[in-house]
């Protein structure tokens, strides 16, 4: 017999029947002979509702009362999921974070995940029950409620996973799977059957927003094997596990790319040791996040310095970096906006050279410019002009052949 651990998002629980729809979903796993354990987000909207009654009495909330009030959007769904359990003539229980003892340090509105006792889920399990456990909440040593940041309910549902030794953490949300890049702006972008914990952690970070990329570092850790579904189509969806040595690799898993970068440049900065850290030293304080760093070579002793930061940070970036070059006496600064960075991902380039310089020349074939580029393991990205965007995009899918893998 099976243990696994389902999550549902807010939109697949976002009214009464699609509540109802879960509750047959859910059943019919139990009925196949497994034990299920379930984690469900709030009602969708719920979470923003509760934030906004919260504004409107307060202007700064305190951090504890407002994971009091939060964690009640979890507490509705739970107590809904059984009941309809219950109507499709099923044994089940729900349980806040609390109760099955998450237990979370004391950070409130994002708090993290210390331990979780998974005695009582267990017992309830070879009773025969389906246990079903709030999302996105826990509890301090001191027994007050803590939430675990938006988006948390898919770190607890890897956690209990991990906790309970499940044999697959499922989390079904609006999407049928991972792409190889977005499919509305490549129309045969494909689903891909499997794919490393490290590839999603890239396309996460760089946009493909699936999952809360703490639940796939946490899934990573304790090697969780995640699967993203969809709650209302059936399918198989994308298998999120560790590299297989054995499994035939695709060469490049998917493109992601982020529009919500700019990039700054000091133009003429003395070319010293301790230029870079005055530089992002002041950026920092102003607690602005800095994404790419490219230093050029010198000459005649001066160079250039160019980074990438949020979009909306750009105006105050721009104003903290016209006082480092003051105070460097550097000739001047450049900035842009529409730009945008665009990431080749893929375990199997570890293995390939030749990689990049087909990814260069693809783009060159086009007529586009690369701006920056860096690299890391598994991961090839570059900043372009905002407005070649999808034809990059497009010319990338088509050379590497990802509409030819086969989901
Ligand atoms: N309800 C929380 C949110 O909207 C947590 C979650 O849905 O995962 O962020
Ligand atoms: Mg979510």
């Amino acid at each position: 017999m099976a243990l696994i651990v389902q999550k549902y998002g807010g939109t697949s629980v976002g009214s009464p029947e699609r509540i109802s729809k879960v509750a047959e979903k859910v059943a019919k796993s139990y009925r196949e002979g497994n034990q299920i354990v379930v984690v469900v987000s709030a009602m969708s909207g719920e979470t923003n509702r509760l934030l906004n009654l919260a504004a409107e009495v307060s202007d700064r909330p305190s951090l504890r009362e407002m994971d009091v009030l939060l964690s009640t959007g979890e507490q509705v769904t739970i107590a809904l999921l059984c009941m309809a359990l219950h109507q499709a003539g099923m044994k089940a229980i729900s349980y806040t974070g609390g109760q099955v003892h998450i237990l979370t340090d004391n950070v409130h509105s994002k708090a993290r995940i210390k331990n979780i006792d998974g005695k009582k889920i267990r017992s309830d399990l070879e009773a025969g029950s389906i246990v079903v456990v709030a999302g996105f909440q826990g509890m301090d040593e001191s027994g007050n409620i803590t939430t675990l940041g938006r988006g948390g309910s898919d770190t607890t549902a890897v956690a209990l996973a991990a906790a309970l030794k499940a044999s697959e953490c499922q989390i079904y949300t609006d999407v049928d799977g991972v792409y190889t890049t977005d499919p509305r702006m490549v129309s045969d972008a494909r689903r891909l059957k499997t794919i490393t914990y490290e590839e999603m952690l890239e396309l996460a970070s760089l946009g493909a927003k699936v999952l809360q990329i703490r639940s796939v570092e946490f899934a990573s850790k304790f090697k969780v094997p995640l699967r993203v579904l969809s709650s209302f189509e059936e399918g198989e969806g994308t298998l999120i596990t560790s590299e297989d040595k054995n499994m035939e690799q695709a060469l490049i898993s998917g493109i992601a790319f982020n529009k919500d970068e700019a990039k700054l440049t000091l133009v003429g900065v003395p070319d010293q040791p301790g230029v870079a850290h005055r530089i992002l030293g002041p950026i920092g304080r102003a607690n602005i996040e800095v994404d790419m760093i490219i230093q050029n070579v010198g000459v005649d002793n001066t160079t250039d310095f160019t980074f990438t930061v949020h979009r909306n940070d750009y105006v105050q970036a721009m104003e903290v970096l016209e006082n480092v070059r003051q105070e460097l006496g550097a000739a001047s600064i450049a900035g842009d906006e529409k730009i945008v960075k665009l990431s080749l991902v893929g375990v199997g380039m570890r293995s390939h050279a030749g990689i990049a310089s087909t990814m260069f020349e693809t783009l060159a074939n086009e007529g586009i410019n690369i701006r920056m580029i860096s690299t890391s393991e598994i991961k090839i990205s570059v900043v372009i002009d905002e407005k070649y965007l999808e034809l990059g995009v497009r010319a990338l899918h088509s050379t590497f052949e990802l509409d030819q893998i086969s989901a």
